[in-house]
C-alpha cells in the first residue's frame, strides 16, 4: 500500500480538488481527510458514516457546586481568566464557574481549593468518521469547537485509514493533509511515499510552498510540486519551476484556473467526474505519473 500525502502549506490552492479526483481515478483507495480543523473532503466525496469514535484529549477543571463553598481563591488564582463568579441581581455571588474553552488545564484551581471541589476530567475533543464513498472507504474527523489541533486526531486519522487499507488489501492511501508546517502535518507526514504540493503562483503560495518542501526534506519524503491557476501569473509561475529545479523537485503538472472546477465544486463533485474536457485530461495524467513513479521505482 503506498501512500500519498497532499499537502499546501495553506488552504485554498486547490489541494481537495486535486485530492477529490485522485481519489476518483485510483479506484482501489482508502481516502482520509487529515484537514481536520476544516475538512471538506466530504463535500465533495458524500460519504456516508458507517461508524463514529470519540476523541478525548486532555482534560478540563470542572467544579462540584455541592461542595464549593464560594471562598473565591481559585478564582484570584486563575491565570487564564477561565474562571468566572456569577453575580445574583442583587449584586451578590451566585456561584463560581468554570469556562471549560478556556481552561488551559494548569491544575492550579485543582491543587488549591481547599476543599477538594475541582476535578480534572477528561475532555471530549472531537469525533472520528468512519465512511463509505463511491471511491472506498473513507476516514475523517471533526474537532470540537476552540479544541487545539495537536495532531493527535490527524494521526488517529490516518492509523484508521491504514488499518482499513490494510484489512481490506487495497493499493493506495490518499490524504487531504492540513495546512502549515506545524504539528498536524507533522503527524500526517509519517509514513508516507510521495507528497505532493499543491501550489499557485502567487508570492503566498511560493511561500508556503518552500516551507512544507523544506518540511517534507527534512523526513526525507519524496516531494513533488503541482501548479494549480498557473496562468494567473506566468512569471511566479517560471519563479516556482526555477525554485524546483535548483531543489531537483520535479513540477509534476499544471492546471490553468477553470471554469470547469468552480462548477464541480458548485455541484459537489471530483471535477474529473463533472468534466472530460482538458481540466479532467490534466489531472488523469498526474495520476498516470504517480502510478509510473511507483512501477518505475519498482514499489508496487
Ligand atoms: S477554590 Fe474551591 S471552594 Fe473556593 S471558590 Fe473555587 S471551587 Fe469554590
Ligand atoms: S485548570 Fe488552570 S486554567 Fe483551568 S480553570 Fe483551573 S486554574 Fe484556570
Amino acid at each position: 500500500m503506498k501512500q500519498i500525502l497532499i499537502i499546501s502549506g495553506k488552504g485554498g490552492t486547490g489541494k481537495t480538488v486535486l485530492t477529490s479526483s485522485l481519489a476518483a481515478l485510483a479506484k482501489a483507495a482508502v481516502l482520509a481527510d487529515c484537514d481536520v480543523d476544516a475538512a471538506d473532503l466530504h463535500l465533495l466525496l458524500h460519504p456516508v458514516v458507517k461508524g463514529t469514535q470519540e476523541f478525548w484529549s486532555g482534560q478540563k477543571a470542572v467544579i462540584d457546586d455541592g461542595q464549593c463553598i464560594n471562598c473565591g481563591r481559585c478564582l484570584s488564582l486563575c491565570r487564564f481568566e477561565a474562571i468566572k463568579a456569577l453575580k445574583n441581581q442583587d449584586g451578590s455571588l451566585k456561584k463560581i464557574e468554570i469556562d471549560p474553552i478556556a481552561c488551559e488545564e494548569c491544575r492550579v484551581c485543582y491543587y488549591t481549593c481547599p476543599v477538594g471541589a475541582i476535578q480534572m476530567e477528561d475532555r471530549l475533543s472531537g469525533l472520528l468518521f468512519i465512511s463509505e464513498t463511491k471511491y472506498g472507504p473513507m476516514v475523517h474527523a471533526k474537532l470540537g469547537i476552540a479544541e487545539e489541533n495537536s495532531g493527535k486526531l490527524v494521526a488517529l486519522v490516518k492509523q484508521k485509514a491504514q488499518e482499513i487499507a490494510q484489512a481490506e488489501g487495497k493499493r493506495w492511501l490518499i490524504i487531504d493533509g492540513p495546512p502549515g508546517i506545524g504539528c498536524p502535518v507533522i503527524a500526517s507526514l509519517s509514513g508516507v511515499d510521495l507528497v505532493l504540493v499543491v501550489t499557485e503562483p502567487t508570492l503566498s503560495g511560493i511561500y508556503d510552498m518552500e516551507r512544507v518542501i523544506d518540511l517534507a526534506a527534512h523526513f526525507g519524503v519524496l516531494t513533488k510540486v503541482f501548479i494549480n491557476k498557473c496562468d494567473i501569473n506566468w512569471d511566479n509561475t517560471r519563479t516556482i519551476e526555477e525554485i524546483c529545479q535548483k531543489r531537483g523537485i520535479e513540477v509534476i503538472g499544471y492546471l490553468p484556473f477553470s471554469e470547469e472546477v468552480v462548477q464541480s465544486l458548485i455541484l459537489g463533485m471530483p471535477v474529473v467526474e463533472y468534466s472530460k474536457g482538458m481540466i479532467a485530461e490534466e489531472i488523469i495524467t498526474l495520476w498516470k505519473k504517480i502510478e509510473a513513479i511507483f512501477q518505475k521505482e519498482g514499489k508496487s
